[in-house]
């Protein structure tokens, strides 16, 4: 059980912890999302907030798995949002609104994975250093220069630099 999903007749009643997961291998992910490389926490409460309105403070927790910008090494990100969010039922006054979530006049269950989702797509970072000083690819044949020079390229080798601002080649 995900335990990501609400009965809405109880929380017209009363606001409800929330407390649960949603996991890499949900259904709800789709094909090229940022997944995390385990599980999102997600915590808060919801709340009634009027009529077929609900309003979800929580906080949804992670890590991603996104290549490093240098050197393309899968890395782990740590991804962080705050949610404070309203749901209205479909068709009403609210839903109209482009910052309201909304649901079904037929669902039993509010369903925050959805939200989980979006919130965490727009909080996964697309690229991160693996490191502060990735040293990246050798732009010639490609081998990581983190385990090393590669030996086709000087642009690894300092004393080349110290050559360079020695004699400067003339401007072309
Ligand atoms: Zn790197
Ligand atoms: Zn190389």
């Amino acid at each position: 059980m995900a335990m990501l999903s609400f009965d809405i007749r109880e929380l017209e009643t009363r606001a409800v912890q929330v407390d649960g997961t949603l996991n890499a291998d949900d259904p709800i992910w789709e094909p090229g999302d940022a997944v995390p490389s385990d599980t999102i926490r997600v915590t808060g409460r919801l709340s009634p907030a009027g009529a077929d309105r609900f309003y979800w403070h929580g906080h949804i927790a992670g890590t991603a798995v996104v290549p490093c910008r240098r050197c393309l090494t899968d890395t782990p990100a740590p991804v962080e949002d705050e949610a404070h969010l309203i749901f209205a039922v479909a068709g009403s006054e609210d839903a109209d609104d482009p910052d309201v979530y909304t649901f079904g006049p037929r669902d039993k269950n509010l369903d925050l994975r959805p939200v989980v989702r979006e919130l965490w797509l727009l909080n996964a970072p697309a690229y991160v250093l693996c490191r502060d000083d990735c040293k990246g690819l050798c732009p010639t044949c490609g081998a990581d220069l983190n385990a090393g020079p590669c030996g086709c390229s000087p642009a690894g080798d300092t004393r080349w630099d110290a050559l360079r601002k020695l004699d400067p080649s003339p401007k072309s």
